[in-house]
């Protein structure tokens, strides 16, 4: 006989976790399918292990999406406040970390052991290492396919995922999902993720490895956008392959292949204007300590070395000064899924219904969390849409 079950939530993670137990608590008979050894990896290791679990400040602006409204309808009915709620009822400490980044005061597993509790005392059935291998619809719901056998429930939620952290089980099974269903994808890419150089320009930058510095990042998109990509005040930090830090994180999942991207090196500040009084040295070392007051002393020389002006003009020195603050660099791509903290694209928000998250071709089949073309800004974003594409999910079902 086969098991029959009200909802199957696919992926064990922060969305179906959440998703489980709120579906549950609604009375629902819900089976959770997981392929690991265990639940939540991904929120073990995020935020350094400290899980940035909110931002108090989410707003709609902080999602990129083909569709830049398909998010606000979710975020507006499960807010940082409700989740924040659950946690202090778990009595879990926390704290700000710096723009409305929230993260537990211990290890993330409190998130995790409260997401398993939430599940257990809503009476979820959780199976894991039961990798899901397709979802079929038949009369009066879906069948699911796993190794140990087929399911049945009425409805299915899918929470696998993106292709991020390979090592983690991370799989491309949401999106064949959605295609064998006939739901458009919008191309999957590396988002949050670090920038590399070409080989020549990593050899010019690579010693520096380590050093960093406050800056403004642009993304400057070859594609016209219906919303200018954001400007983001963060540090950035060379590697030895290329360009990372929080600044860098935010623009790669803006960036597409090929395109530059801007940085300014010392925002807010006019860096030379001294050297444009008559009675200050015009030479390489009053540029360069002007320059140190802003950058760590390496990098402003190495960055010298490359952009020093080619005479002491006042139009040459104004010209190195615009320089500083749209310094241009083009990657030449990036560290890939395997240190991408999310992925961009996903199942198509136009297929989903905002308010249900469910396809709008095949009702009672919901996607949330990462494997929707919804993706947030580095700083506890992604995690609260992951809640709150749940909350919604669970209360339609
Ligand atoms: P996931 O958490 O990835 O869960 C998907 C689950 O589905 C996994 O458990 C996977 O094993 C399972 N699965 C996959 N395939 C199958 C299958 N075939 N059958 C059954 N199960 C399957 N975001 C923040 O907001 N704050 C942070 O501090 C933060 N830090 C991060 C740090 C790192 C290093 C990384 C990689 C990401 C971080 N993120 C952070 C992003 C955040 O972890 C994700 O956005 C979030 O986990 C997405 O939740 P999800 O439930 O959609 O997917």
């Amino acid at each position: 006989t086969i098991e029959n079950y009200d909802v199957i939530v696919l992926g064990a993670g922060a969305a179906g976790l959440f998703c489980a137990a709120l579906a549950g608590a609604r009375g629902k008979r819900v089976l959770l399918l997981e392929s690991g050894e265990r639940t939540g990896r991904k929120i073990l290791i995020s935020g350094g292990g400290r899980c940035n679990f909110t931002n108090t400040g989410t707003k709609p602006a902080n999602y990129l999406s083909e569709n830049p409204h398909f998010a606000k309808s979710a975020l507006a009915r499960y807010t940082p406040r409700d989740f924040i709620a659950l946690v202090e009822k778990h009595g879990i400490a926390y704290h700000e970390k710096t723009l409305g980044q929230l993260f537990c005061d211990g290890g993330a597993h409190v998130i995790v052991t409260m997401l398993e509790t939430e599940c257990r005392e809503a009476g979820v059935e959780t199976r894991l290492r039961t990798p899901v291998e397709k979802v079929e619809k038949i009369d009066d719901g879906f069948a699911v396919t796993t190794p140990s056998g087929v399911l049945h429930a009425t409805s299915v939620v899918v929470a696998t995922g993106g292709l991020s952290i390979p090592k983690m089980g991370a799989t491309g099974i949401g999106y064949d999902i959605a295609r064998s269903f006939g739901l458009d994808i919008v191309e999957p890419r590396p988002g949050l993720v670090p920038f590399t150089f070409s080989e020549a320009e990593a050899e010019r930058w690579s010693d520096l490895s380590g050093l960093s510095a406050e800056v403004v990042a642009t993304a400057n998109p070859k594609k016209k956008q219906r919303t200018p990509p954001p400007v983001f005040r963060e540090k950035l930090l060379i590697t030895h392959r290329g360009l990372s830090g929080p600044a860098v994180l935010q623009i790669s999942s803006y960036w597409r292949h090929g395109e530059p991207v801007t940085i300014d090196l010392a925002p807010g500040y006019e860096v030379f204007l001294h050297m444009l009084e008559p009675t200050t040295r015009r030479d390489e070392t009053t540029m360069l300590n002007l320059l140190r007051d802003h950058l760590p002393t390496r990098f402003a020389e190495r960055w010298l070395t490359e952009n020093a002006p080619p005479d002491w003009k006042n139009t040459s020195i104004q010209r190195t000064e615009a320089l500083v603050h749209a310094w241009p660099v083009t990657p030449a791509g990036t560290e890939g899924y395997a240190k991408a903290e999310v992925t961009a694209g996903g199942v198509s928000t136009a297929e989903l219904d905002s308010t249900t998250m469910q396809a709008k071709r095949v009702p009672g089949l919901a996607f949330i969390g990462e494997v929707v073309d919804v993706t947030g800004w580095l700083g506890g974003y992604n995690f609260q849409w992951a809640w709150a594409s749940a909350f919604a999910a669970a209360a339609a079902l």
